[in-house]
C-alpha cells in the first residue's frame, strides 16, 4: 500500500521510500525513512496535497509524490505500543536561563574576531536570533524560505567581534536544492567560520539533529542553540539536553530567541568552545563523554566495511586530509554526491572510484539491493532515534492542540476556501477602501504643495520642472504608499502567523495545473494591487524555476494603475455594460498569466523541479512589533528602489513631453488671447471661454511637437493595424512610466488638461467620442477601445516592475525579455480582436 491510499486518521509505518534524484532524498531528510510512524491529518479542500504528521511535525505532500512511498497501516495495538515505550523514557528537566543577552565590551586588549555561521532548518527562529544579536531587522516569518541569501551583522561582545552570518534554512547538506550547496560550500570553503552556532527547534529534534550529525561528521565545531524552548515547556515535553549534548558532542543551551533569552549563556558557551577549539583544549575535545568531542557515527556491519574500503584509496590520493575528512569523503562518494563524484573525476582519483564500484557491487551481492543513500539515512535517524529515546520524553498526545483545531476549520473541506476567500477580500477591502481615504489626502497634499512652489517660482522651465515634473513624480509614488502599508500588515500577519502555509497548502492544487507552486499565490493576487511589491513577495518560493515563472507572470495581474484607464475608456464606449467589460479584462488576465505559466514551464523552465514537501510550522501568535516592523522594512525598500526609479522615469517623460518649447506658436496665442481680452464687444464670461480654448489648443499643439509626441507619430504606423491613432500611440508611451499616466496623457492631447476632476474626466470621455479620423470616421470605436484595453492590460508593466523583475531574477536579462514578452504579447492580440474584429462587422 503506498502513502496516498492512507486514511484521514490513519496511522502507518513507513516501508520504503521509492522515487528518484532529488525528490527521494529530500523526503528521507525529512524524516521520511523506514520505520517511522506517520499520520494522515487531512486532505487539502481539492483533495490534494495531504497533510500528514511525521516526526512530530506537520508537513504537506502532493498525492502523486505520496504515492512514492510504501506503508504498513497500523492498527491500534500500534498506537499503545508506542506509548508504552515513551513512558519508560528518563527524564531531566532543563532549566532555562533567564540572562537576556547584552553585548557586553571592556575595550581593553585588541578585539579577537570570531566568524559565526547561523545553520538549521527553515524556520527555527535563526533570523529571530541574528536579529536579536545584532539589532539588525531582518524579515522573520513563520513561512519557510524567507530567508534568501546571506546576511551578515557584527557585534562586540567581550573581548570578541563576532562576526554573525545568517545562512538560508535547510534540512541537509545534499547537494540538491541551491541553498544547501550554497552551505555546505560555505561551510567547507576558503571563508569557512570559526564557529557553527546550529539553531535548532527544541519541538521539532527528530529533524533538526539530522542536519547537526552532518555538521559533526564534517568536523566543524558546532554549538547548538536549542531554541523555541519557551514551546517545549508550554507542552510540558521533558528533555535531558545535557545527557543529549554530551551524545551528540555538541554543547546546547536553551533559548528563546524570539525574546533574547538564555542568549548570554548561549554566546558565552560558545567562547569556551572556540577558545577550546583555538587551544586545541584535550579536556574539552577528546573527552570521550565531553560535549564537543568528535563523532563518529556506526553506519553498521554492511558500510563500515565499505566506509574502510573507500577511505584507503583516498587516504592515499589527498595526503593532507584528516581522519574525519577522509571518512566524511567516503561516505559522500558512497551516498552517490554528485558534487563529490565530480571532484573525484576532475581530480583523476580513478582509484578511488574503483574501489567505490567495488564496494557497491559487493553490497549489492550482499543485500541483494543497493541503496547506500536510503541505508546511510536510515542510520542516521538509527542513532538519533536512540539518542533521544534516552533523553526525551513527550508527555502528551500530539492530537488536539492549538494548531491541529485551527488547521481542522481553516484547511477543512468546505469551509477552507471560503474562509480564505473571505481574508483574501477582507486584504483588500480594506488595502483598496480605507488606504483611499489617506490616498486623497495624500493628493490633496501635493497637489497643494505643487501650488505653493509654482506661486514661489518665476514662471518657465526649472518651475515646470520642479512642479511637473518632480513634485508631480514624487507624489506618483508616496500616493501608492498607504495601499502598500496596509497590504503588507495583512501579509506580515499572515507568515507571521502561520497562516500563508495553509493558504499555499490549500491553493497548491489549482496553482501546480498552471505549472506554478501553492505560494505563487499570494504575489499573484497582491498584483491586483501593485505589480512590484508583488514581485518582491515571490522571495519565499523556494523553488527557482516556479519563483521565475511566478514573477514574470505577476504582470498580467491588472494592477490598480490600470484602472483608472480602464474606467475611462469602457466608461465611455461601453456605457451600459462597463463593469462586465472591468471584470473580463481581469479575466482575461489572469488567462494570460495561466496561459503564459503553463508555456514557460513547458519551455524555459521545463525539467525536475523541487518536490513540494512544505512545512506546515504550528500557529503562533505574531507580535505586534514584528508585524510592524515587518511592515515599515518593506516599505523602506519600496520607497527607496521605486523612488529613485520613478522619479527619474517622470523626469524623463516630462522632459520628453515637454520639450522642444514652442515659443513661436506661444507668442501667437498671447497675441490672440490679449485681442479676446481687449475686444468689446464680447462679455467676460464668453472672453474666458475663448481665452481657455486657445489655451488648450497650445498645450494639445505642444504635446503633438514634443519629442514624445513625435515618437508617437514616429511609432504609429506599428500600432496602425490595432486600429490605433498617433494619439493614443503617445498616450500608451507615456503610459511606460506608470500606467495611470496613459489617462492624463489622454486629457492633455484631447482637452488640453491633465486634470484628473470628475468633471474633467466627464469632459475627456465626452472629447473621446467625438474624436474624428481623417476621414471622418470615429476614432474610437467599441473594437478599437476593446484592443487599445487589452493593449493597456498586457503591455510594458511599468518601469518599477521592469526593475523590480530584473532585480529579483538577478539579471538585467530577465528585465528585457519582459519587456519583448509583454510589448509582444499585447501587439499580436490586440491586433488579432482588431483585425477579426474588422471582418466580422
Ligand atoms: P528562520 O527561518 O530560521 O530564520 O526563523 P525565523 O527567525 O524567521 O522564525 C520563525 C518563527 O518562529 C517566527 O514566527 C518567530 O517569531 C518564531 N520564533 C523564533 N524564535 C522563537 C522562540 O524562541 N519561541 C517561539 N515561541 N517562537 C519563536
Ligand atoms: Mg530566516
Amino acid at each position: 500500500m503506498d502513502l496516498s491510499q492512507l486514511k484521514v486518521g490513519q496511522r502507518a509505518v513507513i516501508q520504503k521510500v521509492n522515487g528518484k534524484g532529488q525528490f527521494r532524498k529530500r523526503i528521507l531528510e525529512m524524516g521520511f525513512v523506514q520505520g517511522k510512524e506517520i499520520v494522515s491529518v487531512q486532505n487539502a479542500p481539492l483533495y490534494d496535497p495531504i497533510h500528514y504528521k511525521i516526526l512530530g511535525y506537520d508537513v504537506s505532500l502532493r498525492r502523486a509524490d505520496a504515492k512514492q512511498i510504501d506503508i504498513k497501516v497500523l492498527g491500534e495495538e500500534g498506537k499503545a505500543e508506542k506509548q508504552q515505550a515513551a513512558e519508560a523514557v528518563p527524564t531531566h528537566h532543563g532549566m532555562l536561563s533567564d540572562e537576556p543577552f547584552a553585548p557586553k565590551h571592556q575595550a581593553k586588549k585588541e578585539l579577537i574576531p570570531i566568524r559565526i555561521a547561523l545553520v538549521g532548518n527553515p524556520n527555527c527562529g535563526k533570523t529571530s536570533l541574528f536579529n536579536q544579536v545584532s539589532g539588525a531587522n531582518e524579515h522573520v516569518g513563520n513561512y519557510s524560505g524567507v530567508t534568501v541569501e546571506a546576511k551578515t551583522g557584527y557585534i562586540l561582545y567581550g573581548n570578541y567581534r563576532l562576526e554573525i552570518i545568517d545562512l538560508p534554512g535547510a534540512y541537509s547538506l545534499s547537494p540538491y536544492s541551491p541553498e544547501e550547496l550554497y552551505i555546505r560550500d560555505y561551510l567547507t570553503g576558503a571563508e569557512k567560520p570559526d564557529i557553527v552556532l546550529n539553531v535548532l527547534d527544541a519541538c521539532n529534534l527528530e529533524r533538526n539533529l539530522y542536519l547537526s550529525l552532518q555538521l559533526k561528521e564534517l568536523g566543524l565545531p558546532v554549538i547548538s542553540a536549542l531554541n523555541m524552548f519557551d514551546e517545549l515547556e508550554r507542552k510540558k515535553d521533558l528533555l535531558n539536553y545535557p545527557k543529549l549534548s554530551a551524545l551528540l558532542g555538541i554543547p546546547m543551551i536553551p533559548t528563546i530567541c524570539r525574546t533574547g533569552i538564555g542568549l548570554g549563556a548561549l554566546f558565552d558557551e560558545l567562547i569556551s568552545l572556540y577558545e577550546a577549539v583555538s587551544a586545541n583544549d584535550e579536556d574539552w575535545l577528546n573527552d570521550e563523554r565531553g560535549k564537543a568531542r568528535s563523532l563518529k557515527l556506526n553506519y553498521g556491519v554492511h558500510l563500515e566495511p565499505a566506509i574502510e574500503a573507500v577511505s584507503r584509496p583516498i587516504r592515499q590520493h589527498y595526503k593532507d586530509y584528516s581522519p574525519l575528512e577522509v571518512r566524511h569523503l567516503a561516505i559522500k562518494c558512497l551516498e552517490g554526491d554528485k558534487v563529490y563524484l565530480d571532484k573525484l573525476k576532475e581530480e583523476r582519483a580513478t582509484a578511488v572510484r574503483y574501489a567505490r564500484e567495488e564496494e557497491l557491487k559487493r553490497l549489492e551481492e550482499e543485500l541483494g539491493k543497493m541503496d547506500t543513500e536510503e541505508m546511510i539515512a536510515d542510520a542516521r535517524y538509527g542513532f538519533i532515534t536512540g539518542a533521544l529515546r534516552e533523553t526525551y520524553k513527550r508527555r502528551k498526545q500530539e492530537e488536539g492542540s492549538l494548531s491541529d483545531k485551527i488547521d481542522g476549520i481553516v484547511t477543512h473541506k468546505l469551509l477552507g476556501f471560503p474562509i480564505f476567500l473571505a481574508l483574501m477580500y477582507l486584504m483588500f477591502y480594506t488595502t483598496f477602501e480605507l488606504g483611499a481615504v489617506p490616498m486623497d489626502w495624500i493628493d490633496a497634499g501635493v497637489g497643494t504643495l505643487g501650488g505653493w512652489v509654482s506661486q514661489l517660482l518665476p514662471d518657465g522651465p526649472i518651475k515646470d520642472l520642479i512642479v511637473d515634473g518632480i513634485i508631480a513624480g514624487v507624489g506618483g509614488v508616496i500616493i501608492f504608499l498607504p495601499n502598500i502599508l496596509i497590504l503588507y500588515i495583512f501579509i506580515s500577519f499572515f507568515e507571521d502567523s502561520g497562516y500563508m502555509a495553509r493558504a499555499a497548502f490549500i491553493m497548491d492544487k489549482l496553482m501546480h495545473k498552471m505549472g506554478l507552486h501553492g505560494k505563487s499565490f499570494i504575489p499573484l493576487v497582491m498584483g491586483f494591487g501593485c505589480n512590484v511589491p508583488a514581485i518582491m513577495a515571490t522571495r519565499s518560493i523556494e523553488s527557482r524555476k516556479s519563483r521565475m515563472i511566478t514573477m514574470l507572470v505577476v504582470p498580467f495581474m491588472s494592477c490598480s494603475a490600470r484602472l483608472p484607464v480602464y474606467i475611462l475608456i469602457a466608461g465611455a464606449l461601453f456605457p451600459s455594460s462597463s463593469s462586465t467589460v472591468l471584470f473580463g479584462l481581469y479575466l482575461f488576465g489572469i488567462a494570460i498569466a495561466i496561459i503564459s505559466a503553463r508555456l514557460m514551464r513547458d519551455t524555459l523552465f521545463s525539467g525536475e523541479d523541487v518536490p513540494f514537501v512544505m512545512e506546515l510550522p504550528p500557529y503562533r501568535l505574531p507580535t505586534l512589533r514584528s508585524v510592524l516592523r515587518q511592515m515599515w522594512n518593506r516599505a523602506k525598500q519600496y520607497l527607496q528602489k521605486m523612488g529613485t526609479v520613478i522619479l527619474f522615469a517622470s523626469i524623463v517623460i516630462w522632459f520628453l513631453g515637454y520639450f522642444p518649447r514652442q515659443d513661436e506658436a506661444r507668442k501667437q496665442i498671447d497675441e490672440q488671447i490679449a485681442q479676446v481680452e481687449q475686444s468689446t464687444s464680447l462679455s467676460a464670461e464668453a472672453k474666458a471661454e475663448q481665452t481657455n480654448e486657445l489655451n488648450a489648443h497650445f498645450t494639445q499643439m505642444q504635446q503633438e511637437q514634443s519629442y514624445i509626441g513625435r515618437l508617437g507619430k514616429f511609432t504609429e504606423p506599428a500600432l496602425r493595424p490595432l486600429g490605433f491613432d498617433w494619439k493614443m500611440s503617445i498616450s500608451l508611451l507615456s503610459g511606460l512610466a506608470a500606467k495611470e499616466v496613459v489617462v492624463s496623457t489622454l486629457g492633455v492631447i484631447y482637452t488640453g488638461d491633465s486634470d484628473d476632476s470628475e468633471e474633467a474626466q466627464a469632459r475627456l470621455s465626452e472629447r473621446i467620442l467625438q474624436e474624428k479620423r481623417a476621414d471622418g470616421s470615429p476614432s474610437f470605436t467599441p473594437l478599437v477601445a476593446l484592443s487599445f484595453l487589452i493593449f493597456v492590460l498586457i503591455y510594458f508593466p511599468c518601469v518599477a516592475t521592469v526593475i523590480a523583475i530584473a532585480k529579483e531574477a538577478g539579471s538585467w536579462k530577465w528585465g528585457a525579455f519582459t519587456v519583448i514578452f509583454s510589448c509582444g504579447l499585447a501587439w499580436l492580440l490586440s491586433f488579432l480582436v482588431y483585425q477579426i474584429g474588422m471582418l466580422i462587422i
